[in-house]
C-alpha cells in the first residue's frame, strides 16, 4: 500500500478537555506520523467552507458554530494507507457505534461533538490539506 497523507482535526470538544496529547498518542501508536500541526481558531465562515459538502444538512449550522467555538488542532498525518488507517483509529461518526479503543469511543461526547475529523478519500485529503497548509509547511 502506498504512503498517503490525510488531514486530521482535533475538534473543540477535545481541545477544551486538554486531550490533544492523548489523541496524538493514538495516531502515533497506530503508526501514523504527524508531519504538520498547528492550533488555530476558525471563524464560522472558515468552518462553513471546510464543511461545505454538508451545506443544507440539518446539522450543518450547529456543526459550523461548534467548530468555531474554541481552538482546533489541524494536522497532517502520514503513513501507509493513512486515510483508511486514520478512519479506523477515529472510529465511527457516532460514538455509540465506535469500536472499543477508538478515539471516538474513548473521548467523543456526541455524534456532533466527536473529537476528531479525518479525510475520507485521496481527493478530499488533498483539498483539505491544501485548505490549511502550504507546501512549505509540509516537511515530511
Ligand atoms: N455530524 C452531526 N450529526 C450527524 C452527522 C454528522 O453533527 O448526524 C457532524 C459530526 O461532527 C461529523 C461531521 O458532522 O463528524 C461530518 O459528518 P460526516 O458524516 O462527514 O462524519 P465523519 O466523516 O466526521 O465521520
Ligand atoms: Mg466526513
Amino acid at each position: 500500500m502506498a504512503t498517503e497523507r490525510t488531514l486530521s482535526i482535533i475538534k473543540p470538544d477535545a481541545t477544551n478537555r486538554n486531550l490533544t496529547g492523548k489523541i496524538n498518542a493514538k495516531f502515533e501508536d497506530a503508526g501514523l506520523r504527524i508531519v504538520a500541526q498547528k492550533r488555530i481558531q476558525l471563524t464560522k465562515a472558515q468552518a462553513g467552507k471546510f464543511y461545505e459538502v454538508h451545506a443544507g444538512r440539518p446539522f450543518y449550522d450547529e456543526l459550523c458554530e461548534f467548530m468555531a467555538s474554541a481552538p482546533v488542532v489541524v494536522q497532517v498525518l502520514e503513513g501507509e494507507g493513512a486515510i483508511a488507517k486514520n478512519r479506523e483509529v477515529m472510529g465511527a461518526t457516532n460514538p455509540a457505534d465506535a469500536a472499543p479503543g477508538t478515539i471516538r469511543a474513548e473521548f467523543a461526547e456526541s455524534v456532533g461533538e466527536n473529537s476528531v475529523h479525518g479525510s475520507d478519500a485521496p481527493d478530499t485529503a488533498a483539498v483539505e490539506i491544501a485548505y490549511f497548509f502550504s507546501g512549505l509547511e509540509l516537511v515530511g
